[in-house]
């Protein structure tokens, strides 16, 4: 069966940026399964996923354009000390996550400490970089009713909700 729209893919990879491992699947020692045409996946991968069958190895490279997009100049923002649990511990150019106000969290970087207060990027980490991705691929499937009402993949043993 090949990739495609409203297909359930399952799917090793390992994300390359500027020569350097950002993260892998095989860290996680399990695999990601994704809904394709539901917008799960950044496009440039998701076009290059299209066709691909179970069995399949695949070197993509994804320009900043179809991956998290360029970086925006004016978004630095000021945030007292207490926003952050490990204050204490952040240096200028690590990833740290917050807790938003609306719920959720997003990865910031921290671009200068202050006294009470940290500058942090809101920009996402990857963006403007481009991403390089060694995939292989280990499933294909249609999607069950379920997914395609839920707008995402259920891996075999994840938790009903
Ligand atoms: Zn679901």
């Amino acid at each position: 069966m090949k990739a495609g729209k409203d297909k359930v893919i399952a799917l090793h990879y390992t994300l390359t940026v500027d020569g350097e491992k950002v993260e892998s699947s095989h860290d996680r020692e399990q695999q990601l399964w994704v809904l394709l045409g539901h917008g799960q996946l950044i496009p440039g991968l998701e076009n290059a996923l299209e066709g691909h069958e179970a069995g399949d190895t695949l070197e993509v490279n994804v320009a900043a354009a179809d991956g998290y997009g360029a970086r925006q100049e004016d978004q630095i923002q000021r945030m007292s000390k207490k926003y952050f649990p490990q204050a204490n511990r952040l240096k200028p150019g690590m990833v740290t996550i917050l807790q938003l106000k609306e719920g959720g969290q997003r990865a910031v970087t921290v671009h200068k400490v202050g006294m009470s207060t940290i500058d942090v990027d809101l920009n996402h980490p990857m963006a403007g970089k481009d991403l390089h991705f060694d995939v292989s691929v280990t499933d294909v499937r249609d999607a069950t009713e379920e997914e395609l009402q839920h707008g995402h993949a259920h891996a075999p043993d994840a938790a009903a909700h």
